[in-house]
């Protein structure tokens, strides 16, 4: 089996571990660079992950288009993952969710989102929120275009720019609020297989700074 093919293949087993692990619902998704083109990613059409097949998984550009003619929907928030991607070369797989566990997090005004033990450190000791108020104003919640999805990748870039320190890296995750509502939250690993571990510890192993241990 060939790199894509096992890629593709580690891709839908991904999609049916978070849906398992209820960090995706019906509307949260994964994907990974592409092994031979960094210029493009792979994602599920627009589908609950926990139905994810190998037939689903489409190639899109970094602009959120398919590459080849596709008749089938495609997630409205797709371009939220081409962003990142063009943003930062050193991203390979980005998950974008509403799991429950994080949302209070980007609109609590005095609580910020902390790690609580050792695995979940990975998030640092800063998690950068985006919101989409801010430069868009009102809307429908959703990064439905490449300058709104590219507006929340600088909020990615300036946390890798600004690492905490030697033993908390730069956020990997990023909140986004708007209003009263969460939007959820996204993801960047260097791997898919991080990508899916991490997207579950977020949510397992982080909390209010009032539970850290002194
Ligand atoms: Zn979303």
């Amino acid at each position: 089996m060939g790199n894509l093919d096992t890629l593709i293949q580690d891709l839908v087993i991904a999609n049916r571990i978070l849906a398992r692990e209820e960090v995706v619902d019906a509307y949260g998704h994964v994907s990974v660079r592409h092994p031979d083109n960094p210029n493009c990613f792979l994602i599920a059409r627009s589908l609950a992950p926990e139905l994810v097949g190998l037939e689903d998984i489409v190639e899109l550009d970094l602009d959120g288009q398919p590459v080849r003619p596709e008749d089938r929907s495609l997630y409205l928030e797709r371009f939220i993952h081409a962003a990142i991607f063009a943003a930062r070369p050193d991203v390979m797989a980005v998950v974008h969710a509403h799991a429950e566990d994080t949302l209070p997090f980007g609109i609590a005004q005095g609580t910020k989102l902390r790690p609580v033990i050792h695995s979940g450190s990975f998030i640092g000791t800063e998690v950068p929120v985006w919101d989409i108020a801010d430069n868009f104003g009102e809307t429908n919640l959703l990064v439905t275009n490449m300058a709104q999805a590219s507006d929340l990748a600088k909020c990615l870039i300036a946390a890798a720019i600004t690492a905490p320190t030697p033993l908390m890296p730069p956020s990997p995750t990023l909140l986004m609020p708007s209003g009263l509502s969460g939007l959820g939250a996204s993801s960047v690993t260097s791997t898919s297989t991080a990508g899916v571990s991490r997207a579950v510890e977020r949510g397992g192993h982080a909390a209010p700074p009032r539970v850290i241990a002194p």
